[in-house]
């Protein structure tokens, strides 16, 4: 599976509908300090099931709203849509009847968040399981936040490994031991 498009509209500074194609091969995204670099990233995160607004640098998940500037008014709603090539049908059995799959978040104030598959409405949960086969998802280590880098060489051994083992697709190991051993 392979993301293909991304749509932002009234997410953080993407006031306005936002469509960025997801060409082949690497993506780089330049531009200068504060243009929205990282709203792009986060923007991935929150459609993938991100729940913690702490991971979108945000006080209260209303925030990842687009909160006005200069002459544009505040709006009330964010919306932020995946688009996945799923051409080679390796999706979950459940979202595997189409060439193309569409996962979206939209966000109201003050309501909370509603997540769609294709169009029908589906929870949290379903759309992190879609991702969480892929090594993409949210916490996926496969995205590293800015900082983080330097996070990592000052934390502890223990939090390191934590991470490492996720990446080698191992953590899953130690709550099956764990479960084991309680038995
Ligand atoms: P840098 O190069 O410094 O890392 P960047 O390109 O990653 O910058 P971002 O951190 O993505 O920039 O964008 C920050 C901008 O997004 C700030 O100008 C901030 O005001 C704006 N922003 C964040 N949340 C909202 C919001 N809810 N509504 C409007 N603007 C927002
Ligand atoms: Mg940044």
């Amino acid at each position: 599976m392979k993301f293909t498009k991304l749509r932002l509209l009234g997410f953080k500074s993407f006031v306005d509908a936002t469509d960025f194609q997801i060409e082949r091969g690497l993506t780089g995204v330049v531009g200068p300090n504060g243009c929205g670099k990282s709203n792009l990233v986060e923007a991935m995160r929150w459609v993938m099931g991100e729940n913690s607004y702490k991971n979108m640098r945000a006080s209260g998940m209303d925030d990842v709203i687009f909160n006005g500037s200069g002459n544009r008014a505040k709006r009330n709603t964010a919306e932020v849509g995946l688009f996945l090539d799923n051409s080679t049908r390796n999706a979950p059995a459940a979202f595997n009847d189409a060439d193309e799959i569409q996962v979206t978040r939209r966000i109201e104030r003050e309501a909370g968040s509603v997540y769609r598959i294709n169009g029908r409405e589906a929870r949290a949960r379903d759309v992190q399981l879609l991702f969480a086969d892929a090594a993409t998802g949210a916490r996926s280590p496969s995205m590293v936040g800015q900082g983080r880098i330097g996070e990592l060489i000052q934390a502890k051994p223990s939090a390191r490994r934590q991470l490492l083992e996720e990446a080698a697709g191992i953590s899953g190991l130690h709550s099956r031991r764990h479960e084991a051993e309680l038995r």
